[in-house]
């Protein structure tokens, strides 16, 4: 039995800077990973999502060249070169976190499918590690239903889609939140025929009625299909690809897709790693119970990253990471309930969001003030050609504090900063109008426009 200070397992996006801080405090860290270095983000989310986003990009503002005073003849995609820039992307990441491990000092890295032994011990290629303490990153992959035929039919997941390289001639993407969403308008970009089957009454449940309302329209416009309300949803082999069977209020009972993607959610990796043998507790789903400092039931046992329902982006593994190592080597007080919520849905525009829904707020009871401004109205995105979208910002009336946002337009995912900083800093809103921002920004409208807060309704 080797012993180590630390065992991890996963190399997401907490696992591998931990192990390198266990290292670097001279520690000794054993960290496991049994497929893909860098996990999720790396090779089938963030990294090869945002690369396919910016192709698709290129492509739609090529289309759009007469707008911008250019011509390129026909616009031709060659989805093989498009993939092999998405692979390289993924390449670089997935390398540079293997060798980053392989490179550190008093880090020992084990390839192979880590289980429990007991609360201290693990096993991994039939040996047996020990360590005092043991962080479990192991993440989440692609929720496949039970839906009615789903055994009869082929369909994609995020991760087996990465392996494409030809366009589906009609894509069903079932789901219409955000992993769903993204992939629709880049393979419409693309030139895939695409339609998002989702069953909730509008896209992205999660997000305030405008912006599904205005991210549909966006959608739409480039010729996507929606089908909302789509109960009883229905996989079925026919000539030429897989009929998904559809219970709407309006449309065709039936769609014939040439290839199916499943966008509809995430379950943890936890169910094949022993943890019955080391006596941590789940919830009903199988994410791993965690407490404000990511500790779970078993002394010496913490879980970081999405395997412990507490986020499900990289930013969130990452700030797990923080949180834990600041905790145990700066002998600091984090909790993950200090974070304020904030993430980004790459669709173009793209939205940018912090804090509070308006429903959440509206659900808190407090008193508000609240501003919408239209993305046409800001002179950045009308140089640019980008007017689809809006800001908005809710703010407490009482403290001046910011709430929340969503910043549904050209350059969202940054813009969205400037106000997640400021709430972090606990700071009034009115900070903001006080500060020079730098023209010609999107950013440079938000002193201006919390001159027109109003109340909160
Ligand atoms: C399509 C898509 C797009 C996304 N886009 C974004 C985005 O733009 N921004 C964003 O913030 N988030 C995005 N996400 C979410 C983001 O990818 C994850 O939240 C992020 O990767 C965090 O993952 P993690 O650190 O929890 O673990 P993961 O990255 O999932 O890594 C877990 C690792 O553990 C390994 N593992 C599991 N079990 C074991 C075991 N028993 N033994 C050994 N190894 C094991 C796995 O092989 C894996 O490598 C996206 C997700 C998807 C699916």
């Amino acid at each position: 039995m080797r012993h180590f200070d630390a065992i991890i397992i996963g190399t997401g996006q907490a696992g591998p800077s931990l192990a390198v801080r266990f290292a670097a405090a001279g520690k000794t860290v054993a960290i496991i990973e049994r497929h893909k270095f860098g996990g999720t983000c790396v090779n089938t989310g963030c990294i090869p999502t945002k690369t396919l986003v910016a192709s698709a990009y290129a492509i739609h503002v090529a289309h759009r060249g007469a707008e911008y005073g250019f011509s390129v003849g026909d616009v031709s995609v060659d989805i093989k070169r498009v993939k092999a820039r998405k692979d390289a992307a993924s390449a670089k990441s997935n390398r540079g976190v293997e060798e980053w491990l392989q490179g550190t000092k008093n880090c020992t890295v084990i390839q192979g499918q880590a289980r429990f032994q007991s609360p201290n011990t693990v096993v991994v290629n039939d040996e047996v590690l020990q360590a005092e303490k043991i962080y479990l990153n192991v993440g989440g992959r692609a929720r496949v239903p039970e839906m009615p035929g789903i055994h009869d039919v082929p369909f994609l997941t995020n991760s087996s889609l990465m392996d494409i390289d030809f366009l589906p001639g009609h894509f069903v993407i079932v789901g219409g939140s955000y992993v769903g969403i993204e992939f629709a308008q880049i393979y419409r970009r693309l030139g895939s025929e695409v339609t998002i089957v989702e069953m909730g009454p509008r896209l992205i449940g999660r997000e305030d009625e405008d912006v599904s309302q205005a991210v549909l329209e966006i959608l739409e416009a480039e010729g996507i299909h929606v089908r909302l309300n789509a109960e009883c949803i229905a996989l079925a082999k026919r000539d030429g690809g897989t009929a998904v069977s559809v219970t709407c209020e309006e449309g065709a009972p039936e769609i014939l897709g040439t290839h199916v993607l499943l966008a509809v959610g995430r379950i943890p990796n936890t169910s094949d790693l022993g943890l019955d043998r080391a006596g941590v507790a789940t919830d009903h789903r199988g994410y791993i119970i965690v407490d404000d400092e990511l500790q779970t039931n078993v002394p010496g046992i913490w879980a970081l990253g999405d395997c412990n329902g507490r986020g499900a982006f990289t930013h969130t593994s990452y700030n797990d990471y923080e949180i834990v190592a600041d905790n145990l080597f700066n002998g600091d007080h984090r909790r993950v309930s200090d974070r304020i919520q904030a993430y980004g849905l790459y669709c173009d525009p793209p939205l940018g969001r912090c804090g509070m829904t308006d429903a959440e707020v509206r659900k808190s009871g407090r008193i508000a003030l609240a501003v919408k401004f239209p993305m046409s109205q800001v002179s950045r995105a009308y140089e640019k050609g980008e007017t689809l979208g809006f800001m908005k910002i809710c703010v407490d009336a009482e403290t001046k504090q910011i709430l929340g946002a969503a910043i549904l337009g050209v350059g969202g995912d940054e813009v969205v900063h400037v106000l997640l900083d400021v709430m972090y800093a606990k700071a009034p809103y009115t900070v903001i109008q006080r500060a020079m921002h730098i023209h010609p920004t999107v950013s440079e409208f938000l002193p201006s426009i919390l001159d027109k807060l109003e109340p909160f309704v």
